[in-house]
């Protein structure tokens, strides 16, 4: 479903990705694991369109998206993709309910069935009593949950997630990539999660691993098993 072959991206002097690539089917779900600095934010971001590679080529669909003007990109990413990142960017001043339902209201659904898919999103992530309250006054689990449900609700292919735990303890944790996982996997949507927790990135179909800007197997390394 979407690809990446030998992406090169610097930053200055610093190059970030080294021809890195990496493949990913429909429905799967893959935790990017490495360490600090390697990576693994500038490939997500590369894969999603949000940075265009130095060199090398992305694939999504049958498309290329590197090479794609930033009108259609920008409108490939609202339509087809969702995020969630390490601090959910929420809305603070507007209410959970308000928070889910602006992706619909931007693709120009109505209100009404933009609120009641928002409604029905926030019953699956656990958070049904909650649409009245503004994000601003959420715990951090509850604050990643209203952002998985905002990042669900358009009906993505692809769910990019950067550290979506990495500001909660590991139980929170924990639990919320069960949702996103669960919730995906239900859908069939395709996750690429970047984690440090070996325990969120054990829930994911495979793991690869990012170190200088190259991605490596970890199964055909021998790192793992
Ligand atoms: P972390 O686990 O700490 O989030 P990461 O694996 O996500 O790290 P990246 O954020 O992809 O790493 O960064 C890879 C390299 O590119 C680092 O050397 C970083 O300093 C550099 N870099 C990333 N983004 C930028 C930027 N916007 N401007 C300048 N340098 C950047
Ligand atoms: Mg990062």
């Amino acid at each position: 479903l979407l690809r990446a072959e030998g992406i090169s991206r610097s930053f200055g002097n610093t190059p970030a990705l080294r021809e890195a690539a990496v493949s990913v089917n429909a429905g799967e779900v893959l935790a990017i694991m490495g360490p600090s600095g390697s990576g693994k934010s500038t490939l997500l971001h590369c894969l999603a369109g949000i940075f265009t590679p130095d060199s090398g080529e992305v694939w999504f669909d049958g498309r290329r998206l590197d090479t794609l003007d930033d009108g259609s990109r920008s409108e490939l990413r609202r339509t087809a993709f969702g995020f969630v990142f390490q601090f959910g960017q929420l809305v603070p001043e507007l209410t959970v309910a308000d928070n889910v339902a602006l992706p619909l209201l931007l693709g120009r659904t109505r209100r009404k069935p933009a609120y009641a898919r928002a409604a029905s999103w926030l019953e699956r992530l656990e958070l049904g009593g909650l649409g009245g309250r503004r994000t601003g006054e959420l715990s951090g689990g509850q604050a990643q949950r209203v952002a998985i449900a905002r990042a669900l609700v358009t009906g993505p292919r692809v769910v990019f997630a950067d550290e979506p735990t990495g500001a909660l303890d590991s139980l929170t944790g924990e639990h919320v990539m069960e949702l996103l996982v669960g919730l995906a996997r239900e859908e069939g949507t395709t996750v690429i999660v970047v984690t440090h927790d070996a325990r969120v990135a054990a829930g994911a179909d495979r793991e690869i691993i990012v170190r200088d800007g190259k991605v490596t197997d970890p199964y055909a390394s021998g790192i793992v098993r």
